[in-house]
Parts: C-alpha cells; structure tokens; sequence
C-alpha cells in the first residue's frame, strides 16, 4: 500500500472512531491546494536540466501550513500529498497554530554541486513565492535540505517580498535561525521515547536501542539517548551498518562519520548487514530514514518491544497489524517526530516578536510541548479504547474538524 493510501486509511478510521460528518470528513481528506512546477537550470558544464518540484498544502484551518522540503529520488505526488497531511495532523497533535503541508523535488542531492543545488533551490523558489508567506505556508528543511537551503529560500524570497525572515524556518542561526533547531527532532524522538517508557515504568538508561538512519534525526537521538545512559546497540545508515551489544560511543561514531563520511570501519563496533537493522536485538527500534521500512516481509521478525517513528510513515499497515498482534508499542509518527516543527514554531515565534530565545529555553519549552502531547494521545486511547497511532490520530483530526467547523462554511 503506497504512503498517501496508508496516511488516508488511517485518517478515515480516526474519522469514523471520531463520528465525523461526512461533509468535514470529505474537506479534511482534499489537499488545500497541489502544486506541480518545473524547475530547469544550468548545470555547471552548461548543459540543461530538469527537474519536477511539489508543494502540496493541504489545511489551513488551524494557521499557515507548515512542512519541510524534501530533495529526493523518491519524491513523487502521491507520497508528497501523504506527507502534507501528516503534517496537518503532526501540528495539530503539537497544539501549535498551524496546518499542514509539505514539497519536494526529485533530484540526488548527492550528485549536485553546492552551485546546482543554490540555482535548483532559487528557481523552484520563483516557482513559489507567490504561494508561501509567513502567514500561509512556511516551508522548513527535510529529507536532502538543511539550514543552507532554507537561506537561499529566504534570499530569493525576499527579493520578490522583502526581507521576510519567517518566511522558512530551520534557518541558519546567523538569518535568524532558533537556537535548538537543529537537535530538535531528534530531542523530541527523545524526550517521546522518555514519556513513553514512563509509562511503562522504564526508563532510558539501560535499556538497548537499534537506530536506522544517521543523518539529522537518527545522530541526535542516538547521542541524546547515550548521554543518558540508553545503550545503543546498531545503528545503520545508506552507506552500512554497525552493532556492539555493549553499547556503541556514539561520540566516537559522529566524529568518524565525520571524518570518512561513512560508518563503516568504525573501530568501536563491528560491521553489520543493514537489511538486519530492524529485526537485530533490541529493546526499542527507532526507524529514522524513509517510509514502508516496516512491511510485511519483516515485522515478524522485530525483536524490539517498543518502535518509535522518528521517520514519517515508516511502518506500513500490514506491519502495523502483524506489531500490533505481537504486543509491539508503536509510538506513532505524527507525535514521535513532532519537535522539528515544534522549534519550528518557536522560530518563527522569535521572528515575529523579534527576539532571541536561549536554547534552555528551547529545550524546556519543547520537554513541555511533547509530555503533553503525549499525555492529550493517552487521553484519547482512554477515552477511545484504541492504540497510540489511532490515539495520535484521533486528536489531531478532531481539532483540525472543531477548528473547520468553528470557522464555518459560507461561501
Ligand atoms: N520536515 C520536518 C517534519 O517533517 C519539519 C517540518 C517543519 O519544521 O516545518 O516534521
């Protein structure tokens, strides 16, 4: 089943959980808005190239809509639109102001020059201006886009608009970038996996933890969870894998990254086959790389009791039942994954009101946020008698529908 299926079954069932009507169901389900834009520039040898760019926004009834910009092979429409909407649940289930959206461009950012990627980024930012705006649609880095590409954004915003630094968030720090920004979804994985396993009357320390992915999300909660004792016994990313049952220096590991711009022939660990990353033993199983990892071919190998989806949609609806049957806690992606756009938010917070948080404040403010997030999803599972995906999903739907319906619907 491909993402924007999933993403739309699990929304119909929050949907019918929630006793929705069927008039907001249907508004809720259709994108606000899909664009589609071809961006052409000159590679460095002078040749030409072309490449598809997306932004679909897909609700805006809680505020601007909010998401990254993804540049990646995969990229296509249907997973673009899936993403949008998780979106607009993910900032809801956040309780912050806004709604949902998401863009991407097909590309290898790996084969780009640093110029090709500046000139790709300017052009499909022409594309767009228009459509984006502090108060409409705030786009922020994702797979393949990092502070770089949200400056350039800006820049070349800002010429059509004037110097608008709210315009994109996870900015460099230097542009008016929050501090915290960069750790933070992988602070929120953390501070999600914390209350998670309170619940449970478990804690971090101790416990063994296989991360799939080393890029932003999958270093930081690795480092976040060594810090505080967590055991990290596997980690894998696209150029291979690594274990040590006694628990991998991650320290160590992001300075050899680093250093070789590989995980392999790490001294710390041995070599791993990647493919085993998310069936290899372990207490808790943070997917932190693309979507569809967790599929019917290996969820009933998973050793881990707990999952958390620091990825968007990285277990797909047959995984999810095959876990669920195996008494595997899912924490669900729209809520495990939440701190980017949660500083996200406090960015563009401190741009408009002009003033600079410190990162204690950061960090604190986004603890706040997450606990009780997590504690609203419990208060639905109860009230519901469901699991934490269908508890994530129920609230954040039902303050998107109270918020679309307290706005009304004369023409
Ligand atoms: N790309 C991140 C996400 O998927 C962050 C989005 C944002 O900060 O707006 O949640």
């Amino acid at each position: 089943m491909n993402a924007l299926a999933a993403t739309n079954r699990n929304f119909r069932q929050a949907s019918r959980i929630l006793g929705l009507d069927s008039k907001i169901e249907k508004s809720l389900l259709i994108p606000f808005r899909e664009i589609k834009v071809e961006c052409t520039l000159p590679k460095d040898d002078g040749t030409l190239v072309s490449y598809i760019g997306f932004r679909v926004q897909h609700d805006n009834a809680r505020g601007p809509m909010k998401g990254g910009i993804r540049y990646h092979p995969e990229v296509d429409p249907d997973e673009v639109n899936a993403l949008a909407q998780l979106m607009t649940w993910k900032t809801a289930v956040a309780d912050i102001p806004y709604g949902g959206a998401k863009g991407g461009i097909g590309c290898t950012p790996k084969d780009l020059s640093t110029s090709e990627l500046e000139r790709l980024t300017r052009v499909f930012t022409q594309k767009i201006h228009d459509l984006i705006g502090v108060n409409t649609d705030v786009p922020a880095p994702d797979m393949g886009t990092n502070a770089q590409t949200m400056a350039w954004i800006l820049d070349e915003y800002s010429k059509f608009h004037g110097y608008s630094p709210a315009v994109v968030t996870g900015k460099p720090i230097d542009l008016g970038g929050s501090l915290g920004r960069e750790a933070a979804t992988g602070r929120g994985v953390v501070y999600a996996t914390e209350a998670l396993l309170a619940e449970h009357g478990k804690s971090i320390k101790g416990l063994t933890f296989a991360i799939q992915g080393f890029g932003n999300v999958g270093s930081w909660a690795a480092s976040l969870l060594h810090e505080r004792g967590g055991k990290v016994v596997a980690v894998s990313d696209i150029t291979g894998a690594v274990k040590n049952s006694n628990g991998i220096d991650i320290t160590a590991l992001i300075q050899h990254k680093e250093a070789t711009g590989k995980l392999a022939d790490f001294n710390g660990a041995d070599a791993m086959d990647a493919n085993d990353l998310l069936t290899h033993e372990c207490d808790v199983l943070i997917p932190c790389a693309l979507g569809g990892v967790l599929n019917r071919e290996n969820a009933g190998d998973v050793k881990a009791k707990f999952i958390i989806e620091a990825a968007n949609h990285p277990t797909d609806p047959d995984a999810d039942e095959i876990l669920t049957k195996k008494g595997v806690t899912i924490l669900p992606d729209i809520y495990a994954n939440a701190g980017g756009v949660t500083v996200s938010y406090f960015e563009w917070v401190q741009n408009i009101q002009g003033f600079m948080w410190d990162e204690e404040k950061v960090n604190q403010e986004l603890k706040r946020y997450m606990t009780r997030a997590f504690h609203n999803i419990k208060g639905m599972c109860h009230s519901h008698n469901c699991n934490l995906r269908m508890g994530a999903f129920t609230l954040g739907v039902n303050r998107v529908a109270r918020a679309t319906s307290l706005r009304g619907w004369e023409a």
